[in-house]
């Protein structure tokens, strides 16, 4: 999911200081989980507004904001209470907050810094697993992800800093490719041994390149 953290109050406050009336959007997927938000950060978040004397109009929580069909539907459902606002402060990752952009002619503002593609360990600990590097190398290396978790991405085995099976640049991480050496000893599958060549990082989707058409799961 997509990990992300709540805006400062001071920087929201900053934001709608130009505007007296607000709908609030929340997202009931990543930024429910995450605890930006779902609806005890969108209740949270109107009484403060209201305490700074800035009208809410209503709000809505999106199963998934960064559906736009969807997000489309939920602006036509609130298009009055919308209506209403001079802004619309969207508490859900930025791909949330630009669906609902693309859907309302209102200005739109988001209230939460997105940070990573991520897992939750439990409430409040999030671990940053998977870089989306388009070339998933997770099948040779039992299942951990070098180009995440090392610090230096390395691809063939640790670097000469490893210390004790600690990682050079954090010593309170063990090193990932001790990580990944057990794993695969655990797995009875050995350690991996084949040189992996240079990551074709031209296969990673980057800014710029982001309109892809295909039928799920297929490649091409
Ligand atoms: S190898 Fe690439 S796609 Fe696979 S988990 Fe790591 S960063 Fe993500
Ligand atoms: S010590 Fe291990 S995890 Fe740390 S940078 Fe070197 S190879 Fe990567």
């Amino acid at each position: 999911m997509i990990i992300s953290a709540a805006k400062e109050r001071t920087r929201r406050a900053a934001l709608l200081q130009d505007y007296r009336s607000v709908f609030l959007v929340g997202c009931g997927a990543c930024a429910t989980a995450c605890k930006v938000g779902g609806e005890e950060e969108i209740f949270a978040t109107q009484e403060w507004l209201e305490e700074l004397g800035h009208d809410v109009t209503g709000s809505a929580i999106l199963d998934e904001a960064c559906h736009i069909m969807r997000a489309a539907r939920e602006v036509r459902r609130f298009r009055d209470q919308i209506a209403e606002a001079d802004v619309l402060l969207v508490l859900a990752c930025g791909a949330g907050a630009q669906s609902i952009s693309e859907c309302s002619d209102k200005p739109v503002l988001t209230g939460v810094d997105p940070l990573f593609l991520g897992n939750v360990r439990r409430f409040g600990q999030y671990e940053e697993k998977c870089s989306l590097c388009g070339d998933c190398i997770l099948n040779e290396t039992g299942g951990i992800c070098p180009v995440t978790t090392c610090a230096k991405g390395l691809l063939n085995g640790p670097c000469g800093g490893m210390d004790d099976g600690c990682c050079e640049v954090d010593p309170e991480r063990e090193c990932a490719w001790v990580r990944i050496a057990k794993r695969l000893e655990d797995l009875q599958q050995g350690v991996f041994s084949r040189v992996v060549e240079p990551k074709d990082w031209s296969r990673k989707f980057k800014p710029g390149q982001h309109s892809i058409e295909r039928t799920p799961g297929s490649r091409k």
